[in-house]
């Protein structure tokens, strides 16, 4: 179950820091849900809320998915990594439908969410292989043993040809890799009257007591529109928790865990998705995108990621060509042609935990009964489970009193966040330093 909380770790304060004296008095137009936020959280929960019948509006202050959304992997992940480690066990049983749903989804069956037939499922699995190490066979049977769903063993000649000469087992996974940008342009397609961009995060102004908001004023450029919410989401990622700020409500109920991701771009790379296990950590995870251009881009995740964030950019990718030698010995870089290397640096924003590790599921916080709601979805793939929590913790008996859609004269969508890949520098696969693999 999602851990939802009536209350942040140490109580709101009564302040009303959120309130700025001297605001305007325009008409105000009620509405029953105001999502702040359009990365996957809140596009899925605006989606929810409206096919429950809500008047409802998303409200973004950059580009959708600006922050983590558009930089994720794209994995729906059924909990297969999370078996690799014992504390992590507890996280897959949450997920372990997430594949299916989004499955589901993807093919148009309205009934369970949103119409994600549009949106462009890159694979519909991953692959799971090892490097020859002992710690490294007993994470794979690990990961065979726990899971509910077993993956299936696959023979050398129906492999991926970059991993056909991987030693021991090698396991297809049912879970289903999404083209980020691809899911979040179906989400906001659905509802484009109902998505508003503002001004930056100044462009919304609350006026709130003890975290309950009572009006919201948003403004882009010259337009301007005072809403009268019955109930708030915010579902801002990282920006949750100047939100909370602004409320005058404690931030530190928020944690983030920073990567430092790495991209390999060649024009003949071949698309591929897949973790290499190592012992009881994922030792790199890869999946594959295209940049304008049509090069095939593969983004660089898991322990080289995380244990990344201390080492500069050329360092960072000096580890990174080494661990791919490492890890997919049919793959000598040095022949594709093209092959050029960058690195971005993202925060993971989450409920904070006490470990400061990743919570086990989705979360929520709720204040005054479900007039302010607190969401953090810990995984694109949970954004599903984030959503009906919303939508259950929301103020008793909203849908069936439901007011009328608002109109917001001079505002329009936000756009679409573009990949992380797109207007970086490169640095050519001949000039990477070695670097020895872990
Ligand atoms: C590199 C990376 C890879 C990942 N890979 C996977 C994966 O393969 N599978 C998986 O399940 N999960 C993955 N995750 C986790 C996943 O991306 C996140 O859990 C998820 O995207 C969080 O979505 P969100 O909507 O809460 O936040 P975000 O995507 O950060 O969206 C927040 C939105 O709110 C907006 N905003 C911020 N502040 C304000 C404000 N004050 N007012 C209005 N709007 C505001 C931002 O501009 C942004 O559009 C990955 C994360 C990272 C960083």
């Amino acid at each position: 179950m999602i851990r939802q909380d009536t209350a942040p770790d140490r109580p709101p304060s009564l302040g009303v820091l959120g309130y700025r004296e001297g605001m305007p008095e325009s008409r105000s137009q009620s509405i029953d849900l105001v999502v702040v936020g359009g990365g996957i959280a809140g596009l899925w929960i605006l989606d929810a809320a409206i096919r429950s019948g809500l008047s409802a509006i998303c409200v973004e202050a950059s580009k959708l998915g600006s922050g983590q959304s558009v930089c994720a992997q794209g994995i729906i992940h059924g909990g297969l990594k999370y078996t690799l480690k014992e504390r992590d066990l507890a996280a897959a049983s949450p997920i372990s439908e997430m594949p299916s749903l989004w499955t589901e989804l993807a093919s148009g069956s309205p009934e369970l969410g949103p119409d994600l037939s549009e949106a462009v499922m890159s694979s519909p699995c991953t692959w799971l292989w090892r490097t020859d190490s002992l710690a490294s066979r007993m994470g794979m049977l690990g990961a065979k043993a726990a899971l509910r769903t077993r993956p299936s063993t696959v023979d050398r000649e129906q492999r991926p040809e970059l991993i056909r000469d991987a030693p021991g087992t090698v396991l297809r996974v049912e879970e289903p890799v999404f083209d980020t940008r691809s899911v979040l342009r179906a989400l906001a397609t659905a509802h484009p009257t109902s998505l508003v961009a503002v001004d930056g995060p100044e462009g919304i102004e609350f006026a709130s007591r003890g975290g309950e908001v009572s009006r919201v004023i948003l403004r882009n450029g010259t337009a301007e529109v005072t809403l009268e919410p019955r109930a708030v989401v915010f579902a801002a990622g990282a920006g949750n928790e100047g939100l909370l700020s602004r409320l005058g409500l404690d931030a530190s109920v928020a944690q983030r865990r920073p990567l430092h991701m790495t991209l390999l771009r060649a024009p003949s790379l071949p698309e591929f998705h897949g973790h290499c296990v190592d012992g009881n950590r994922t030792r790199v995870t890869i999946t594959s995108g295209r940049d304008a251009e049509g090069n095939v881009v593969w983004q660089l995740g898991g322990d080289l990621a995380e244990s990344g964030v201390g080492r500069d950019p050329l360092d960072q990718i000096a580890f990174a060509a080494a661990e791919l030698r490492a890890v997919l010995s049919n793959l000598d870089l040095a022949t594709v042609s093209g092959a050029a290397w960058s690195t971005y640096r993202i925060d993971r924003a989450e409920r904070r935990t006490g470990s400061g590790f990743r919570p086990d599921d989705a979360e929520l916080i709720s204040l005054h009964e479900g007039r302010l709601l607190v969401a953090w979805p810990t995984k694109w793939a949970l954004a599903p489970r984030l959503a009906a929590a919303v939508i259950e913790a929301l103020p008793a008996g909203i849908a069936s009193t439901s007011t009328a859609p608002v109109t917001l004269t001079g505002f329009h969508p936000p756009e679409i966040a573009t990949f992380p890949w797109e207007n970086r520098t490169w640095t050519s696969h001949r000039d990477v330093r070695s670097a020895a693999p872990a």
